[in-house]
C-alpha cells in the first residue's frame, strides 16, 4: 500500500499524536533567492539518511507520538490566502490540544501560525532565532514579506514580547526598533539564559529561521549571512528554549536548491529531530 513518506519516523496517526508536523511550502515574498517551497519535501526525502535515535538526548523519535500531516496546498501569489490556510491548520491543531510544528517555506509563514497561537494564548511570547531582524515595516512597499514578518508579529503580540537572537543583519531603523520594542540580542545567544528565566511559565511560540546558522554549515538558504552561529551552539540554544512552555514552533528558510551537497538539509533535519525530542511528551495535552 502506498504510504506517504513522513519526516524522520513521525508516523503516528493524528488522533494518537500529541505533536503534529506539517509543511507550509510558500516562498512568494522571498526578497533574494526563492526555493524554500522545496524544503519540506526535500527534508522528507532525506529523512532516510538520519537516525531516529539521538545519542545527545538518548531518546528516539519512534518512541514519541508525532504525526506528519504532509504539506498544505498553498496558492503562490496570494499571500493572504496562504496565511489564512496556515492559520486555519495551526488553529485546528491547537484546538485539538496538540503541538504544531511547521516546516517552511520562507519566514512569512510564521505569521499565519502566530495569528492562531495568539488567539489561543493572549499572553503569547515569541522566541526568534535568525540572522535577520525581519522588523521592516514594509519591504518595497509591501507589508507582508519575510523581511517584515517579525514586525507584523509585533503588531499582534505587542511591546517587549519578542526575544530575538543571532541577529546580524538589518537596517539602522530595524535595529533601533528592536532596541525600543523587542528584546534583541545580536550575533549569538548571549542573553538566552536570562530570557529563559523571564519566559518561564509563559506560553512561547518558537520560530527558528535556519539562516541563523553560519553559511559555512548552512549554505542552502535564500539570504545567506556570514558570521552566524555554529551547529553545536544552535543545538544547545534549542535545548534551552525547549525547556519553556512551547505552544508552537517552526523551522523556516531552508532552500535546498542552493546546496547540492545536501548538508543544509541534513542540518535542518538534525535540528528538527533534536527539537522534537527535546519538547516534553504530551506538552500540549
Ligand atoms: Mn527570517
Ligand atoms: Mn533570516
Amino acid at each position: 500500500m502506498w504510504k506517504m513518506q513522513t519526516f524522520l519516523g513521525c508516523d503516528k496517526s493524528y488522533d494518537a499524536a500529541d505533536t503534529v508536523v506539517f509543511g507550509a511550502p510558500y516562498d512568494s515574498t522571498t526578497s533574494f533567492r526563492p526555493g524554500a517551497r522545496f524544503a519540506s519535501r526535500t527534508m522528507r526525502a532525506d529523512s532516510y539518511a538520519l537516525e531516529t535515535y539521538s545519542p545527545y538526548l538518548d531518546a528516539d523519535i519512534e518512541d514519541k507520538s508525532i504525526c506528519d500531516m504532509g504539506d498544505l496546498e498553498l496558492c503562490f501569489g496570494d499571500t493572504q490566502k496562504a496565511l489564512e490556510a496556515i492559520e486555519e491548520r495551526t488553529a485546528g491543531i491547537l484546538r485539538d490540544a496538540k503541538l504544531p510544528v511547521m516546516i517552511g517555506g520562507e519566514h512569512l509563514v510564521t505569521l499565519g501560525a502566530v495569528r492562531a497561537a495568539a488567539k489561543q494564548y493572549p499572553n503569547l511570547h515569541i522566541v526568534h532565532f535568525d540572522a535577520h531582524a525581519d522588523l521592516r515595516d514594509d519591504y518595497l512597499g509591501v507589508k507582508l514579506s519575510h523581511a517584515t514578518v517579525m514586525r507584523r508579529i509585533y503588531d499582534i503580540v505587542g511591546e517587549g514580547r519578542i526575544y530575538q537572537f543571532g541577529i546580524r543583519s538589518g537596517t539602522r531603523e530595524e535595529f533601533a526598533f528592536g532596541e525600543e520594542h523587542t528584546v534583541m540580542h545580536s550575533f549569538g545567544f548571549s542573553g538566552l539564559e536570562s530570557a529563559v528565566k523571564r519566559l518561564c511559565g509563559k506560553p512561547v511560540y518558537f520560530t527558528l529561521d535556519l539562516d541563523v546558522l553560519d553559511p559555512s554549515v548552512f549554505p542552502g538558504t535564500g539570504t545567506p549571512e556570514p558570521g552566524g552561529v555554529a551547529f553545536a551552539q544552535l543545538l544547545e540554544a534549542v535545548y534551552r528554549v525547549c525547556a519553556l512552555d512551547i505552544v508552537g514552533c517552526d523551522l523556516t528558510e531552508l532552500c535546498p536548491v542552493y546546496d547540492q551537497s545536501g548538508i543544509s538539509t541534513a542540518a535542518a533535519l538534525k535540528i528538527m529531530r533534536e527539537l522534537l525530542l527535546a519538547l516534553p511528551d504530551g506538552k500540549n495535552t
